[in-house]
């Protein structure tokens, strides 16, 4: 009989996220197939799985995936994972997944972390509808001709970028949607999450005021989504939020700034006189 492919979900930033599930699974495969293996053997050693490990990357995908399908046509189970959260989301996969169910093997999703559908959670934005567009394209031109193809996209629209490209992704949507409602959400599951509110262009500065570290999803409200008017925190309530996650005053005055719009300077003055009284 045949082996089972198992699409395994992994955290994201907090190992905790990890499933019951996806450990058993693993530990009970005969083969784990990983984007990097030496990011994945940190992972599977803190969950004590010793399962055999073998790489499938964009690169080597035709040839392993020739591998993994023999494996499978022996009958031995094999578990793909990826670096972080779910495989074949925005991470290879796919095409295993399709060549598999042509060779009549079972496919086997074990759900978990997906930053996608997390940042979507708890962004505030329309969750009703929303459209995922994975990664734009590096290139400017390209970008905005893809930002552009999404102006009438249904719901909200989710998006993942490279670090360094958020503050000219933000530029784009600016320049491209408008001045929608933009969220920013950042290191997700990890000490330093957070979500930051704000329009592309607010948004983009406060990028470049130092924030541009961290893993990032951008999400981008409907166009026909009222902005969010001020029943969120108040902007002292911000700043003590903030300051509370061990922020720097210069970081808290900046974040809330491009959260409610206020003077960054008036916003210093308040978070320094916080600071001191805590
Ligand atoms: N397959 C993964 C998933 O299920 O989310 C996505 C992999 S994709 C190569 C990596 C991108 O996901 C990052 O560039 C970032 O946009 C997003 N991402 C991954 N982890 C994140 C996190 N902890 N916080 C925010 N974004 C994250």
């Amino acid at each position: 009989m045949a082996g089972i492919l198992y699409i395994v979900a992994t955290p994201i930033g907090n190992l905790e996220d990890m499933t019951f599930r996806a450990v058993r699974t693993l530990k009970e495969a005969d083969l784990i197939a990983a984007e990097d293996t030496r990011h994945s053997r940190k992972l599977l050693s803190h969950f004590g799985i010793t399962t055999p490990l073998t790489s499938y990357y964009d690169h080597n995908q035709a040839l392993k995936g020739e591998l993994i399908l023999t494996a499978l046509r022996e009958g031995r189970h094999v578990a793909l994972i990826s670096d972080a959260g779910t495989p074949c989301i925005s991470d290879p996969g796919y095409q295993l997944v399709r060549d598999a169910q042509a060779a009549g093997i079972t496919v086997v999703p074990i759900p978990g972390a997906c930053a996608a559908i997390t940042a979507l959670a708890a962004a505030g934005l329309p969750t009703n509808s929303f459209t995922f567009a994975g990664f734009p394209p590096n290139k400017e031109g390209k970008r905005r001709s893809f930002l552009a193809a999404l102006a009438t996209a249904n719901g909200t629209v989710v998006l993942y970028e490279a670090p360094h490209r958020v503050a000219a992704t933000l530029e784009d949507i600016g320049a491209v949607l408008g001045q929608r409602q933009v969220v920013v959400a950042r290191e997700l599951t990890k000490l330093y999450e957070e979500f930051l509110h704000g329009t592309p262009l607010e948004l983009a500065a406060a990028v470049v005021e130092g924030r541009e570290r961290g893993e990032v999803v951008l999400l981008i409200a409907p166009a026909d989504a009222t902005v969010q008017q001020s029943e969120g925190p108040t902007a002292e309530e911000r700043l003590q939020a903030a300051l509370a996650k061990g922020h720097t005053v210069k970081e808290t005055a900046a974040l809330v700034a491009a959260a409610t719009g206020l003077p960054r300077r008036e916003l210093y003055a308040k978070a320094l006189l916080m600071r001191e009284r805590l």
